[in-house]
């Protein structure tokens, strides 16, 4: 008999209107993340949702790792199986939990019985569990209220199951529940974590990368697709828009004051993105900008680059935060180590050597004025490249 797990959901449980939604959209995430792992049965009672392998070829360790990164959980434990009998569960509880039990001082036992025909009851079955565990660990105490470890035992309709405290899942809501969002992915440290954030709020993510071939590497366009591929533990498969850059960039160096050539081009992303979401669905789009980081993250240059997509939320879920804080979630999530692979971003290209730090939207305009926009645009999404993480 395989182990199997058992996820304690979040938030979404509060949610009572839309649970039957939140927990539908849940159990597709799981089957998907799964997948690699073998065939498992996924339900949910109460507000415990159960994985169990169909067979023994099941890689049970793995779907656990992987399921700590699926959002919409709060708690993740993995439970053994064994007969249903009182010595078998004490046995069993020895055996899987001894590391821990060996480890608390003050411990306490809770059962639950889904098998009414199990001769103990709930209470029963604690007591006489817990009773032979404080006989057998010296180090042992009884605490009901706050113990340091709490052994459950689940008498189900063809097993019983031990299993300690739950460890921590990744929180948030199931990706999907909140809609789509397009996310600008630079190969920085701030958007990999900008764009974590907003799918651990439900969103699915299609992402968008502008590459300024050759003004930046092939290697940098590569850095940022390993980014998407290390988010998708968390958002799952998505789509990457990779953008060619590099004929606007070099249009807004010819025509643009030096100046205000970032905050243009920053207009363009936005622009480009807001296309690139009407045709995915996507109702707002994120970047991981944060207030003051760099010239154009003022608040009078966001007003500008805000302005050209007036009918989308940008969401900036960095936009409080300190780098550190930032760094921290990066390296919590794994991206850090290749968001600071030392590869130029197309930001970085022709970088203004004063840029305005309170551009005003009627000159950031009249510097726009010579240029064909919407040609621009235009071609610019003609050569998008669709990559599939
Ligand atoms: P990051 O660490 O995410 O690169 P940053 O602090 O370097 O951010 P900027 O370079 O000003 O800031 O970019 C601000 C935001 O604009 C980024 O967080 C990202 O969302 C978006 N962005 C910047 N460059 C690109 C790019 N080449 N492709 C897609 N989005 C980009
Ligand atoms: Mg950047």
């Amino acid at each position: 008999m395989n182990e199997m797990i058992l996820l304690k959901l979040g938030e979404m449980v509060l949610k009572g209107l839309n649970r039957r939604t939140f927990e539908d959209k849940l159990h597709a995430n799981l089957h998907r993340r799964l997948h690699p792992y073998g065939q498992f049965r996924v339900y949910t009672r109460q507000s415990t949702t159960y994985v169990e392998p169909k067979d023994d070829t099941c890689d049970v360790r793995g779907a656990f790792e992987a399921i700590r990164h699926v959002f919409g959980i709060v708690g993740v434990s993995l439970a053994r199986p064994c007969e249903k009998d009182k010595d078998a569960i004490l046995a069993c509880a020895k055996e899987f939990l001894d590391d821990k039990l060996r480890a608390a001082r003050t411990f306490k036992v809770e059962t639950k019985r889904a098998d009414k025909s199990f001769p103990m009851n709930s209470i029963q079955t604690s007591q006489y569990v817990g009773g032979e565990l404080h006989e057998a660990y010296d180090n042992l105490e009884v605490d009901v209220h706050n113990p340091e470890l709490t052994v459950h035992v689940e008498i189900r309709d063809y097993a019983a199951y031990v299993h300690a405290d739950a460890e921590p899942g990744a929180g948030g809501l199931p990706v999907g529940v909140n809609g789509r969002a397009v996310s600008l992915l630079s190969g920085g440290i701030d958007s990999p974590v900008s764009s974590y954030m907003i799918a651990k709020r439900g969103v699915a993510l299609e992402m968008v990368h502008f590459f300024s071939y050759p003004y930046t590497s092939p290697e940098a366009k590569e850095k940022v697709l390993d980014l998407a591929r290390q988010l998708t533990a968390y958002c799952g498969h998505m789509v990457v828009h990779v953008v060619p850059f590099t004929k606007i960039q070099e249009e807004l160096r010819r025509s643009c004051p030096e100046e205000l050539f970032t905050i243009v081009m920053r207009r363009f992303m936005m622009r480009i993105s807001r296309e690139i979401a009407k045709r995915c669905g996507a109702k707002a789009l994120v970047t991981g900008e944060c207030l003051g980081q760099v010239a154009s993250q003022t608040m009078e240059a966001l007003a500008c680059t805000g302005a050209v997509v007036p009918d989308l939320p940008v969401l900036r879920p960095c936009i409080g935060m300190d780098k550190e804080e930032i760094v921290q979630i990066s390296r919590r999530i794994g991206t850090y180590d290749t968001s600071i692979l030392p590869y130029e971003d197309c930001c970085t290209v022709f970088t203004p050597r004063h840029p305005r730090l309170r551009p005003t939207l009627s000159e950031v305009e009249y510097a726009e004025q010579d240029l064909d926009i919407q040609a621009l645009v235009d071609e610019a999404i003609e050569g998008i490249e669709r990559v599939q993480v």
